[in-house]
């Protein structure tokens, strides 16, 4: 009976980490805030200047969720190199 109860317990963990796997591997294809990016965008997508390795988050959403405000015309760009707030030069 011990046997049994062990392989149940089994089950449910793997069950719970093959989840959380399908989580995260859908959210990186959807492109939400969540998702990790290993490929950051290296312009400006507005004015193709070259955004910094090193970033230093201009705002809370920044800090929390990623992303960069360009140096040169100012716009806001998310983690995935999506324009999220575009200033016209
Ligand atoms: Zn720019």
């Amino acid at each position: 009976m011990d046997d049994f109860l062990y392989l149940m317990i089994e089950l449910v963990a793997f069950a719970i980490i093959g989840a959380a796997v399908y989580l995260i591997c859908r959210n990186k294809r959807a492109r939400s805030a969540v998702g990790i990016n290993l490929k950051p965008p290296k312009i400006c997508p507005n004015c193709s200047e070259a955004l910094p390795f090193f970033r230093f988050p201009k705002s809370f959403k920044q800090a929390l969720v990623g992303g960069w405000t360009c140096s040169r015309c100012h716009s806001e760009i998310d983690k995935w190199g999506t324009i999220t707030k575009r200033i016209n030069l």
